[in-house]
């Protein structure tokens, strides 16, 4: 076997090393079952403690009282940007989209094929350097809700502070930042991540809905697209992703031992300063894509010069086990993602490269 990797992959992305290993020293019998957690029932008393310590896990580390629930549903942060419209965006009112990125259009797309969405701020003419300065959004009167994307995985920018809605619902795809630093939940009334950047492997989704959203959904919505389903079966209604589940606890648990939110916000400050402190110090010879005031501690993206000089990059980093750094090719170049189970000696060990690397080619 080769030695594990220094993993910047977007999604699926690193998970820590003592989960992976918890997993595998439990992984052919569950808790005195004689079963692997794959293979119990999701009926079984078990899973559901598997469920309720997740949904209780993740409602202690953000800080959500009793008015709040944690869902958890399949078909990824994508099936989120249909079935927010279907459930809170009825005929003859509109809902206000932030356009930040690639993933915030798609959830802007698929809301206009259900009603009427509109965009109420968009840097989309910088091919999205930065988020929209709160002077340049304009929310509508009367609006549903607000939908946006507190961190933008491809182009490597974050939102800083939120803008205010009011008492307008604020709806945000949180997929690559959940968990990476406090936040003030009651700004909030659903938030939803695709687990497989901070969360756990791919192939749930975690939703976190305020209970009076629940009642919203329109009768004739179906089942399986119904929020208020899930949380009066406890994600039990069908049979949920019991393995993504179980690992999704296994890694609540670790970022509580760790210190919650507001240490994960210190490590990831610390850790994606090595890399912009390389950018930043280059003499021009990285660039990074993002503007300051909006750079991601999440997804940090970076050209050089010439196209050849980064597949150069590419081949170079792979031979000191630095992976997963090509960027999208919207914006091309390099991306690196630190999300909060890559380690400080990870984000250190690709500083010292990028600065080796320049060295040797400037
Ligand atoms: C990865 C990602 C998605 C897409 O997630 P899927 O689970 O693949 O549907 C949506 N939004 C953001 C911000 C993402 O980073």
């Amino acid at each position: 076997m080769t030695e594990r990797v220094y993993n910047f992959n977007p999604g699926p992305a690193v998970l820590p090393l003592s989960v992976l290993e918890q997993a595998r020293d439990e992984f052919l019998n569950y808790a005195g079952t004689g079963m692997s957690v794959m293979e119990i029932s999701h009926r079984s008393k078990q899973f559901e403690a598997i469920v309720h310590s997740a949904e209780a896990g993740c409602k202690e580390l953000l800080g959500a009282g009793d008015d709040f629930r944690v869902l958890f549903i399949q078909g990824g942060a994508s099936m989120q940007f249909s079935m927010v419209p279907l459930n809170f965006l009825p005929a003859g009112r509109h809902a206000d989209y932030l356009l930040t990125g690639s993933f915030a259009e798609k959830a802007w797309q698929e809301a206009q094929k259900l009603g009427q969405a509109q965009v109420a701020g968009s840097t989309w003419g910088e091919n999205y350097r930065r988020v929209p300065d709160k002077k340049e959004i304009n929310f509508s009167d009367n609006a549903a809700y607000v939908h946006i994307t507190t961190n933008n995985t491809i182009y490597g920018t974050q939102w800083h502070s939120l803008p205010d809605t009011g008492s307008v619902p604020l709806v945000a795809d949180m997929s690559s930042d959940i968990l990476s630093r406090p936040i003030d939940i009651n700004k909030f009334s659903l938030i939803y991540a695709g687990a497989q950047k901070n969360l756990g492997p791919s192939g749930v989704t975690v939703v976190l809905i305020r209970r009076d959203m629940l009642e919203k959904a329109p009768a004739h919505l179906t089942s399986m697209l119904r929020y208020d389903t899930y949380a009066e079966n406890d994600s039990l209604y069908n049979t949920p992703p019991t393995f993504g589940i179980y690992m999704i606890m296994l890694v609540l648990d670790w970022i509580e031992e760790s210190g919650g939110l507001a240490a994960m916000e210190k490590h990831n400050t610390e850790k994606a300063g090595y890399i912009y402190d390389a950018i930043d110090n280059s003499n021009g010879f990285y660039s990074g894509h993002a503007e300051k005031g909006s750079r991601s501690l999440m997804n940090i993206t970076f050209r050089l010069a010439r196209e050849e000089l980064e597949k150069q990059f590419l081949a170079e980093a792979a031979t000191y086990r630095l992976s997963g750094l090509k960027g999208h090719r919207s914006v091309g170049g390099m991306r690196a993602s630190v999300y909060n189970a890559m380690s400080k000696t990870g984000c250190a060990e690709l500083a010292d490269f990028m600065e080796s690397f320049r060295k040797k080619n400037s």
